[in-house]
């Protein structure tokens, strides 16, 4: 299985793809160049996708403010990373803001506050009892 990438590296990915969605939409519309209607709809549908990976664009810019970077310990280059835990840009190598989390096994449901405060009390846990 290949592994989930860093994620903004991933919504500009689904951003791109879109941008290419668009285009291959508005292209299918050169079929329809006898029935100007039919071609208009191609057109229209192909600029949703385009507007919408601009809408991506803007929001992973707005996004990218608020990630923090830092240097992967695994590859030693910079990498931004994105809500608690995320993967480096360049290695993939899990990385997490937590030192609580340090040294765990990896799950994205550390991004979720709940169930990362519910680990980390878990963690606490079993430290007392050593
Ligand atoms: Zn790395």
């Amino acid at each position: 299985m290949r592994k989930p990438g860093n994620k903004i590296m991933r919504i500009r990915g689904w951003a791109l793809a879109m941008v290419f969605i668009g285009m291959a939409v508005m292209y299918l519309g050169i079929f329809f160049r006898e029935t100007p209607w039919a071609m208009l709809i191609f057109l229209i549908l192909g600029t949703i996708p385009i507007l919408i990976s601009f809408v991506i664009y803007f929001w992973v810019g707005m996004i990218s403010a608020r990630t923090v970077t830092v240097q992967c310990p695994n590859c030693e280059k910079y990498t931004k990373i994105l809500g608690r835990v995320d993967y480096c840009q360049h290695c993939k190598e899990p990385l997490t803001l937590d030192k609580e989390l340090e040294g765990e096994e990896f799950s994205l449901d550390y991004n979720v506050k709940h169930r990362r405060e519910k680990k980390i009390a878990e963690l606490k846990e079993d430290q007392k009892e050593k």
